[in-house]
C-alpha cells in the first residue's frame, strides 16, 4: 500500500489493496483513490485532493509524503481519510487535462459535456466521494473537511490563496483558523454556486472546504517542497490531532468574486495583457475585455482580476474580477 503516487503515475495496482499497519486501516478503492481509517475511532471525515489537474505537481508530492508518513506510522491518524489523486492520465502525460478541464464539472455537470475520460473520471470520483461522505459519520456542522489542493498556471502577487465556495451557511471557524495558519496571503469568496470540486463537497454534503493554490506550476521533482511548508504543518496537524502552527505572515486578505468574466462569443478579447498576474488590480473605467461589441469596464472604485484566461472554451469562464473587504462582513468601499 505504501507507493501511492507511484503506483498512480505507472497505472499500477499495489501488491497489498488492503490492509492494517500502525493503527489504521488502508483500502486502495481504485486508481489515485484511497481510504484510511483509524483503528481508534474519530469524529471527522476528511478529503485531501489534489491533481485535479494533472500538472500541478507540487501538492502531488506533498499530499503522497503524507500518505507514506500515516502508512509507515510516523504521523498519526486521528481523522477518516479519503486522499484522491484526481487526474492519474493527465498527470502521467504532464497536462492540465486530456479533452476537458474536471474543475469545470462537479455537481453532475460532467453530463452536459462531450464524452471524455474526464466526464467518466469525475462521475467515479462523485461516487466515490458521495459513498464516503455518507457512511459513519452524521451530517453536521464541523464533522466533514474538504482540501483540495491546487497550484496556479500564472504568477500572483499574492501567491497562495483559498477559494472558498458559495455557502448560504457561514464558513466554519476551524476552517478558517487552519487556513490563516497556512499562512495564505488572500481568501476569495464566491458569491455564487460553481462547477469546482470544492463547491461540490460543500454544497451537496456540508464539507467545509476550499480550493487552495499554493504557488506555481512546475513539473514533478522541480518542486521546492519547502515552499509548501506551511499548508503541509496544516494538514499534517488537523489529521493527527496535532496543534496548530501560529501564522507569522501578516493577517491574510479577504476578497469575493465581484463577477465573472465569461467568454460567450469566438470574438472574445481581453484588453489587459494576458500575461497579467493575479490578484493585479485595476482602477474605475478601466477596460476589461471586450465581445460581441459589448465593452466591459471596472465598476467599482478598485477591482482585482484572478485567473485571466481567453484562451478558455467559449462559454467557460475568462477570468474573475474581485473586491476587497476589511473583514468577515463589511466590503472595503
Ligand atoms: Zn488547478
Amino acid at each position: 500500500m505504501n507507493f501511492f503516487l507511484d503506483n498512480t503515475l505507472q497505472g499500477t495496482l499495489p501488491e497489498l489493496q488492503r490492509g492494517s499497519q500502525h493503527n489504521l486501516h488502508g483500502r486502495w478503492l481504485g486508481e489515485g483513490l484511497m481510504e484510511l481509517t483509524p483503528n481508534t475511532g474519530y469524529r471527522e471525515s476528511v478529503i485531501i485532493s489534489a491533481g485535479i489537474h494533472g500538472n500541478e505537481t507540487a501538492p502531488i508530492e506533498l499530499l503522497d509524503h503524507i500518505v507514506r508518513d500515516l502508512l509507515n506510522g510516523v504521523l498519526p491518524l486521528r481523522v477518516r481519510l479519503m486522499v484522491i489523486l484526481g487526474n492519474p492520465p493527465a498527470m502521467r502525460a504532464g497536462k492540465r487535462y486530456l479533452t476537458t478541464d474536471m474543475n469545470r464539472m462537479f455537481g453532475g455537470r460532467y453530463k452536459t459535456f462531450p464524452s471524455s475520460y474526464e466526464t467518466e473520471r469525475v462521475r467515479r470520483v462523485e461516487a466515490v466521494m458521495t459513498a464516503f461522505w455518507s457512511a459513519n459519520v452524521p451530517m453536521k456542522s464541523g464533522s466533514r473537511f474538504h482540501y483540495d489542493l491546487h497550484t496556479a498556471i500564472k504568477g500572483s502577487h499574492l501567491p497562495r490563496f483559498g477559494l472558498l465556495p458559495f455557502q448560504n451557511r457561514p464558513y466554519h471557524p476551524e476552517l478558517l483558523k487552519r487556513l490563516e495558519a497556512a499562512e495564505l496571503d488572500a481568501l476569495v469568496m464566491h458569491q455564487q454556486p460553481g462547477s469546482t470540486f470544492s463547491n461540490f463537497s460543500s454544497e451537496q454534503f456540508l464539507a467545509e472546504s476550499c480550493t487552495l493554490e499554493l504557488g506555481k506550476v512546475n513539473p514533478f521533482g522541480k518542486n521546492k517542497l519547502s515552499d509548501f511548508r506551511a499548508i503541509d504543518r496544516v494538514l499534517r496537524a488537523h489529521l493527527g490531532s496535532l496543534p496548530f502552527p501560529h501564522r507569522s505572515q501578516p493577517p491574510v486578505r479577504l476578497f469575493r468574486v465581484d463577477r465573472t468574466i465569461i467568454k460567450y462569443t469566438d470574438d472574445f478579447q481581453l484588453s489587459v495583457p494576458s500575461d497579467t498576474l493575479n490578484f493585479t488590480g485595476f482602477e474605475k473605467g478601466t477596460l476589461l475585455c471586450q465581445q460581441n461589441g459589448i465593452e466591459y469596464r471596472v465598476e467599482n472604485d478598485q477591482e482585482w482580476i484572478l485567473f485571466p484566461n481567453p484562451g478558455v472554451q467559449t462559454g467557460l469562464r475568462a477570468g474573475l474580477m474581485l473586491t476587497e473587504l476589511n473583514r468577515w462582513d463589511r466590503p472595503v468601499t
